[in-house]
């Protein structure tokens, strides 16, 4: 019989999803949506997704998630590790705002760049997992993981993982894509064995809780019409014109789009 990944529920139902060797289940209990087996893709998959890219080169900039996390006050003089934080353009943003930054992500190459490129000291290749090791006795005041949590075999040892890594009164803060968006069903990405799970704020609320942490504030990013419309191969000429036309309808609905950002505090 198959159990939430996350809550443990076994009142859970199928989904149907054709052309892969994968099940998917969602769980009536929490909402999370999670699949069978939890095993993800071939972390050369990822490089290969990315082999366009020259980290040396490639104009980074910050996302819509990490920009959620940069409205937050109080950073000057705080502690802060970024779980997957790749070649750093969050650190170094985060950097800027007053805080000390630390950072791992598993892919060696980003690393050097990290430090060589955009002038970070503490960042270390390691993977999720290996964070708890790399920084054992250490305590942060944030620790943050964005567009990671959907990929993980294991997400209830990841979070007491995390819980182990924070200071009292300290914070995470996450972004995954959120399974509730508007046009969720275009997405093909969004599933195994690149997303072992998908969440909405429900799921992620209730995994939290099970795990200490209570939701402080959450933000559920609007409908990114211009990707949308690049993600239909549509003739870029007509994109800009198309999508300025569009976004008075589209602000006027109540549609999500697909980042769901997530700030929780260990729960007393
Ligand atoms: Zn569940």
């Amino acid at each position: 019989m198959s159990t939430c990944v996350s809550c443990g529920a076994v009142n859970v139902r199928p989904l149907k999803k054709p052309g892969t060797q994968y099940k998917q289940f969602l769980c009536l209990a929490c909402g999370l949506v999670f699949s069978e087996p939890m095993k993800g893709a071939d972390p050369a998959l990822y490089r290969d997704a990315e082999s366009n890219v020259d980290y040396w080169t490639w104009n980074f900039e910050i996302s819509w998630h990490h920009r959620q996390f940069l409205e937050e006050k109080n950073l000057v003089g705080k502690t802060l590790l970024d779980i997957g934080c790749g070649v750093g353009e969050f650190l170094v943003e985060v950097k800027k705002a007053g805080c000390d930054v630390y950072g791992v992500d598993f892919v060696a190459e980003k690393i050097v760049v990290a430090k060589k490129r955009f002038g970070l000291e503490n960042v270390f290749c390691a993977s999720v997992f290996d964070a708890a090791d790399t920084f054992k006795g250490m305590g942060f005041d944030f620790v943050t993981f964005f567009e990671v949590l959907e990929h993980l075999e294991d997400p209830v040892g990841f979070i007491r993982q995390v819980r182990t890594l924070l200071n009292p009164g300290g914070c995470i803060a996450l972004s995954v894509p959120n399974r509730g968006r508007t046009m969720a069903r275009f997405d093909t990405e969004d599933g195994p064995p690149h997303h072992l799970t998908r969440w909405n704020i429900n799921s992620v609320t209730r995994f939290l809780g099970l795990n200490g942490f209570k939701v402080i504030r959450y933000a559920e990013k609007r409908p990114d019409i211009e990707g949308f419309l690049k993600s239909r191969s549509m003739h870029k000429g007509v994109i800009p014109a198309l999508a300025s036309a569009l976004k008075p309808v589209v602000e006027s609905l109540p549609l999500c789009g697909r980042g769901l950002y997530v700030l929780a505090g260990i729960e007393k």
